[in-house]
């Protein structure tokens, strides 16, 4: 007997222990594997036609043995192959196991296992198998952890059949219940009824015959499945629940989508599109393993499970199937990028998402606003994107937070409220809304009922940078130095003098130093001058480039703190300690620290005598 691979082992054990709560998968996994196994037959037989067969799947339950049967008559296995799928996890699998140290719940929702599910249900699994290739069959057979065997045996064609023996019924579960009709035709229905191929299974029937009384019983065989794959089913003879089955088995989600997308284009180039919004980004979205993509399909056939070219990188999130008969079959990953067809879809699909898009916040303000919170992140990357490529198909689909609203708003909404004379749309970048709406920098503006928008992730501002304006109205960094104020006032000259003997004080802590209008309670506060702003000091800080923004320190001429500097300026007595409380709580309120919190204390205390 030979030893499963370490980590096989480990799932196995999962399966054999079942905490796997809904068991009822192992049919769905057997019958997608079977299904793939004659996808690529049928591929085969494309180019070698002698390989062709009528494909099919079949489904044999014997109540006397306790056995169930799965079928297929697809490319197959031969020795080697059945040891290295069926003995391991396939490399893929491993790969995702090993990210996903969780529970099985979790581990099977979302990629599904495979064929070790059948260890679920099953206190012992035998898969005959013969290659297309070969005339030598084989014979896997394995009771559970403790290993397999591969023995020779005789199989008339090629295919593969598994054979599972049902555990004993326990209190957990009536593993009986999957030898019957009924419960088999309906896991067929719920979770394989787009398979492609046929599912047979001879199913038990009763008729009336003439002049008799009573009913005779008759076998059939049936096609448990319609075999029409979701998407080319009429939009109005799918419920909701279908697409979110579909969606979830297809897409190993737990959640159900937040909006399903149906496309079906007629043109020059036709082809048919289902595609799924998920509620929430996988865990690794922002990594390097995450790999977008549409599910590729030529007339029903899969060509490409993940087909990265018909998504923008910004749409990643983005799940589902595109179907189109224009497609040949035999695409290579190097012919698909540049296949002309290919990109005409891509970008009939994007434009299809994104009118979808409008349709939904025109509709349904609520879930869109919900989804945006979620994802939006993407869109707003999507604009600044390739030079901002794709501007104009999104800055309408932007939510930001409104000070004024005090909830998400549209650009275009912001711009309706601007009052006449207004020339620019204001925005703020910080931690958090609470913490944006607490600036001293803001107080003026948002005293005077100036409109701020909040932007709280990283790609905000350089998403308005690259819309640059919008509606006509330039987009204005509200914390950005207040330069045009500072040279009017005349306060200017007799505070020069100070204000530069407060900066060669600060040193190189800042760059200037500035009278300002914008505050009120606040005496002081840190601004920018210039392109770099403190926001995008700190995302590139973040990722260890340090580009440095031009800091000013500005003071509030009106505040009884900036009085006190004045007198004691003019008064010879000590300025600077009132000058570097002016600096520590600009610091504190704009960089959110300040550099030596005890001296801070020490000299507010020595303000109080
Ligand atoms: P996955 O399907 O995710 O690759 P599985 O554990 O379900 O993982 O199957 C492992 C491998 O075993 C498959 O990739 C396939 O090569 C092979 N296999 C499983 N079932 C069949 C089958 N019915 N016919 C041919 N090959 C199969």
């Amino acid at each position: 007997m030979k030893q499963f691979k370490a980590e096989s082992k480990k799932l196995m054990d999962m399966m054999i222990n079942s905490i796997y709560t809904n068991k009822d998968v192992f049919l769905r996994e057997l019958i997608s594997n079977a299904s793939d196994a004659l996808d690529k037959r049928h591929f085969m037989s494309l180019t070698e036609p002698e390989l062709s067969a009528d494909f099919e799947i079949r489904i044999e339950a014997d109540k006397q043995s306790r056995t169930l049967k799965i079928t297929d008559n697809g490319v197959g296995m031969n020795k080697e192959e059945l040891e290295n799928s069926l003995g391991t996890i396939a490399s893929s699998g491993t790969l995702r196991f090993r990210e996903a140290q969780e529970n099985a719940d979790s581990l099977i929702g979302r990629f599904g296992v495979g064929f070790y599910s059948a260890f679920m249900v099953a206190a012992k699994v035998e898969v005959v198998s013969r290659s297309v290739r070969e005339t030598a069959a084989y014979r896997w057979t394995s009771s559970g952890a403790e290993g397999y065997d591969i023995k020779p045996c005789e199989r008339e064609q090629a295919g593969t059949t598994v054979t599972l023996w049902l555990r004993e019924n326990d209190d957990d579960c009536r593993y009986s219940e999957y030898l019957s009709e009924y419960k088999l035709r309906e896991l067929v229905k719920t979770y394989s009824d787009y398979i492609r191929y046929p599912i047979l299974m001879e199913v038990t029937k009763s008729k009336k015959e003439d002049g008799k009384d009573g009913y005779t019983e008759y076998t059939e065989t049936e096609t448990l499945n319609t075999m029409t794959p979701i998407w080319k089913k009429p939009k109005k003879s799918v419920k909701k629940e279908d697409y979110d089955a579909f969606y979830r088995s297809r897409f190993h989600d737990f959640h159900a989508p937040v909006r399903v997308i149906n496309v079906n284009i007629e043109g020059n180039v036709n082809y048919t599109a289902l595609l799924f919004i998920p509620e929430k980004l996988p865990g690794n979205y922002y990594s390097k393993d995450y790999e977008k993509g549409l599910a590729l399909y030529s007339s029903g056939v899969l060509i490409r499970e993940k087909c990265a070219e018909l998504l923008p990188d910004w749409l990643g999130f983005v799940k589902g199937v595109v179907d189109s008969p224009d497609l040949t079959l035999n695409l290579s990953r190097e012919v698909l990028q540049q296949d002309r067809q290919l990109r005409f879809i891509a970008d009939s699909v994007r434009k299809k998402i994104l009118d979808d898009f409008k349709k939904w916040l025109k509709n349904d303000r609520e879930g869109y606003e919900k989804f945006f919170k979620e994802l939006g992140e993407g869109i707003k990357y999507g604009v600044y994107e390739n030079f901002g490529e794709r501007k104009d198909e999104l800055k309408d689909l932007i939510l930001m937070y409104s000070s004024t609203e005090k909830k998400p708003t549209l650009l275009s909404e912001y711009v309706a409220r601007m009052k006449d004379g207004t020339e620019c749309i204001y925005y703020a970048c910080g931690e958090s809304e609470e913490k944006i709406d607490a600036l001293p920098q803001l107080e003026k503006l948002k005293e005077e009922g100036g409109e701020i928008l909040y932007c709280t992730q990283r790609v905000d501002e350089f998403c308005l940078m690259a819309l640059n304006e919008y509606g006509g109205k330039k987009f204005v960094n509200a914390l950005k130095s207040d330069s045009d104020k500072e040279e009017k006032g005349e306060n200017k000259d007799k505070s020069k003098e100070l204000l530069q003997s407060v900066k060669k004080l600060l040193n190189d802590k800042v760059n200037k130093v500035r009278l300002s209008s914008r505050m009120k309670s606040h005496a002081s506060c840190i601004t920018a001058d210039g392109e770099i702003s403190l926001e995008m000091e700190r995302v590139f800080a973040a990722s260890g480039q340090p580009v440095k923004a031009d800091r000013v320190l500005e003071l509030n001429p009106e505040h009884a703190l900036f009085k006190k500097l004045e007198k004691e300026y003019e008064n010879g007595g000590d300025y600077e300690t009132v000058a570097l409380i002016l600096y520590d709580e600009a610091a504190l309120t704009s960089l959110g620290e300040v550099d030596d919190e005890a001296a801070f204390v020490m000299r507010i205390n020595s303000l109080i005598k």
